[in-house]
């Protein structure tokens, strides 16, 4: 089959390999019909990630139709699923308390060890997201083996098209989950540091769930306009102070909750993440955290930090007096994607929930390397790219 391998830093290929097979009898076989270049993946091909073989499949943001199943597969061929990018075995501890992204199972246990990883690292597997999550072989592929097909995939009723439902395996339950993590009550303002795919989808969330203001912050117009279009008052942080403007935009309290949507790659000209960058780049384990330590700021006393953007390593100059004398409360996590699938999957046949609003290409798999380049060079049109493996190249 073809599929999308990573080789190194800003260098993916698409190449033929094996096809996947069943391993256990809890698996299944999926053809995939819309896989996503996810902004974390971007982390990935910016080489940041510890954990990467030359050759691993990439991909976590994956859907299409059942071609196999093992004997203990609760799927039938012929069946659209879509697939949580957390890999989840739906009966340790975690998984029955609703953790499925801390699944205990799916990960394999050294890497679960925080006595003897470095990075402490405690989480389940993910699908085609380095070897500290497992190292299992992603879904920008044209097929994928999917281990515990019994608990993660989501069946597609036929007449809801690939473009809406595709983004239930990430960003949309992601955009939700931070924006639950806020506590949002009828009237708060909450402002997003990134309008990326989960900061939309988060400041969507944080309006159906009754936000009165959401303020969003990006550089990139397009991303913007299309935070403007959702409800959003927007801060462009190249023109504006963001910290004095948030605070005369919410009464002079700070907003209620803030989101961190941008995570560990965040770039500025403040001199802390100059360093953040320079260190980065030669590779000592730090991330670069200018977004979270504005947040910190920016944020009212008593307030929340909502942070579904990835970090990886370790941070400097982290405000953690700031966090404890203003009494805020932080919530993160990589997505517990299968807790919201059903309450998601409802919202989008009802219409609450727009997903295609976002997607600005769909591009055939044979063009995934391309698809990478301009999701991480050209961010301003390039808002999401789709990409179809039975599309023509
Ligand atoms: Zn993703
Ligand atoms: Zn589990």
């Amino acid at each position: 089959m073809r599929a999308l391998t990573w080789q190194g830093r800003h260098d993916v290929r698409v190449e033929t390999i094996p096809d996947p097979e069943i391993v256990n009898p809890r698996d299944a076989i999926i053809e995939v019909t819309s896989t996503a270049i996810c902004g974390s993946d971007l982390h990935l091909y910016d080489g940041v990630i510890p954990g990467m073989k030359a050759g691993d499949v990439l991909g976590h943001e994956f859907m299409g139709r059942v071609v196999e199943t093992g004997p203990k597969s609760t799927l039938q061929k012929g069946q659209r699923v879509v697939v949580p990018f957390t890999i989840s075995c739906g009966k340790c501890f975690f998984c029955e308390h609703d953790l499925y992204s801390a699944c205990d199972n799916s990960n394999p246990v050294e890497n679960q060890d925080i006595t003897e990883n470095l990075y402490g690292h405690a989480l389940s597997a993910l699908f085609g997201y380095s070897h500290l999550t497992g190292g299992y072989a992603g879904g920008q592929a044209e097929y994928v083996r999917v281990p515990f097909s019994d608990v993660g995939p989501i069946v597609i009723p036929d007449g809801l098209e690939d473009d809406k439902v595709l983004f239930l395996s990430d960003i949309l339950p992601t955009g939700w989950m931070a924006a639950e993590n806020c506590g949002i009550k009828e009237g708060d303002t909450v402002a997003v540091w990134g309008c990326g795919p989960v900061g939309l989808f988060a400041i969507q969330s944080a309006l159906l769930m009754g936000a009165g203001k959401v303020i969003a912050i990006d550089e990139w117009p397009n991303r913007l306009e299309l935070a403007r279009q959702l409800g959003a008052e927007i801060i462009d942080f190249k023109q504006t102070r963001v910290l004095e403007a948030l605070m005369e935009m919410s009464g002079g309290l700070g907003p209620d909750a803030v989101i961190d949507a941008v995570g560990m790659e965040a770039h500025g000209f403040a001199p802390d993440t100059v360093m953040d960058n320079i260190k980065q780049r030669v590779g000592v384990g730090a991330d670069s955290a200018h977004a979270l330590r504005e947040a910190i700021l920016a944020v009212r006393k008593g307030g929340t930090i909502s942070m579904p953007g990835v970090y990886g390593g370790f941070v400097d100059k982290f405000p953690l007096g700031a966090l404890m004398e203003k009494g805020i409360q932080l919530r993160t996590g990589q997505t517990h994607v299968q807790r919201y699938l059903p309450e998601l999957l409802r919202r989008i046949g009802e219409g609450e929930v727009d997903t295609e609003f976002l997607i600005s290409h769909r591009l055939p798999l044979e063009d995934a390397a391309e698809g990478y380049r301009n999701f991480r060079f050209k961010q301003n049109d390039w808002t999401k790219v789709v990409l179809k493996p039975g599309m023509a190249a």
